[in-house]
């Protein structure tokens, strides 16, 4: 999470101090920025003892000329905080070119859990954090078995295997002999009936067709989202200082406007029946006789060129349907009955009807 630490409404102007507690004399909530030593021992404050107030403790900083100038930086030969303006430690003299930051405490929701206006157990804080990162380490191996990765070679050696396999058995191919038996063609034609369904809804979901429609108009409730603040974010920023920033959230709120109502007719066609035409080749190709009944109507109309075949050999008595691609009438003509074919099957049993070559 990033904040943004320039100032951007009146509360995030003001400043407060952190409070500390002196571990060498136990004098407690001492001000991050008025109290840079323990006034009662002279012990140098320690920016990881710093802690967010309880709204009772909470103080501004009250010096008129005070600027943020960012994370105080440790002193390295006394370990004192300092400003970040400074290039020389105030308690040494010691040169700060060198530095590091000091430690900054996490942002947190004001009145939430972490948010307790006490010091923070640091010894305890670090323990913690190390007993995690070990206890991770050891989850970690934990969590993955080691026969875990034996265990997903093996399925992806079998799902290699079975493409393999599959691949294999579709594309190796043999020859087989089969016979025309039989070349006829079939039209059909789908037959649907009309239903008149009525319906209601707002206007833009009146679908396409729709008549007899009667719209009234009729209060709409939508949906829109809006932000609200939602509670204070508290931020260390390092130099004994906090600030507090407001958190919004996204709610929804319903508002209406006046939209249209409308009831409506459509019709809906349901497939009720096929009309069939079909013959051999010395038939002439016809569409069947239509007779629509009561609200039928015609939906959709397909030709089929068939050429049936039976096996020979190793595969007698068994029948294959062959249907012409594309319709293609002069190719379909060329089949007679009697004639001999051989044609590629895959280990799979499928045709591969583009193989299909004249034998006699
Ligand atoms: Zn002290
Ligand atoms: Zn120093």
């Amino acid at each position: 999470m990033a904040f943004d630490l320039s100032p951007r409404s009146p509360s995030a102007d003001r400043a407060y101090q952190m409070l500390w507690d002196c571990r060498f004399c136990g004098t407690k909530k001492l001000l991050g920025v008025e109290h840079r030593h323990c006034p009662n021992c002279g012990a140098a404050q320690d920016p990881q003892w710093r802690y967010f107030p309880s709204d009772e403790d909470k103080k501004e900083v009250a010096d008129p000329d005070y600027v943020y100038a960012g994370v105080d930086r440790i002193c390295p030969f006394c370990g004192q905080p300092n400003s970040r303006n400074a290039n020389f430690c105030k308690e040494c003299g010691g040169d700060l070119s060198g530095a590091q930051d000091a430690a900054v405490r996490a942002a947190i929701e004001k009145g939430s859990a972490a948010d307790t206006g006490v010091a923070a157990d640091v010894v305890l804080e670090k323990h913690q954090a190390e007993m995690a990162r070990i206890q991770g380490k050891t989850g970690q191996s934990a969590a993955m078995p080691k026969w875990l990765p034996i265990a997903l070679i093996l399925t992806l050696v079998v799902c290699v295997g079975l493409v393999a396999a599959f691949l294999f058995l579709r594309n190796s191919t043999y020859d087989v002999q089969v016979q025309v038996s039989d070349v006829s063609w079939e039209r059909v034609v789908a037959i649907g009936q009309v239903t008149t369904l009525t319906g209601s809804g707002w206007r833009d979901s009146v679908p396409p067709g729709a008549y007899n429609q009667s719209c009234s108009p009729r209060q709409r409730e939508y949906q829109v989202p809006e932000q609200y603040e939602c509670g204070t974010t508290r931020i260390d920023r390092g130099d004994g200082t906090f600030i507090e920033q407001p958190r919004y959230c996204t709610r929804m709120r319903t508002e209406s406007r006046t939209d249209s109502w409308c009831s409506y007719s459509y019709d809906q066609i349901m497939h009720v029946r096929d009309a069939r035409a079909g013959g051999g080749p010395d038939q002439p190709l016809q569409w069947p006789n239509l007779s629509l009944g009561f609200r039928e109507t015609e939906m959709n109309r397909e030709q089929k060129l068939i050429v049936r075949f039976t096996g020979l050999g190793d595969k007698a008595n068994q029948t294959y349907e062959y249907v012409v691609p594309n319709e293609e009438e002069s190719t379909w003509r060329q089949f007679r009955p009697g004639q001999t074919y051989s044609v590629k099957f895959n280990r799979l049993e499928q045709a591969q009807w583009d193989s299909l070559s004249l034998t006699n």
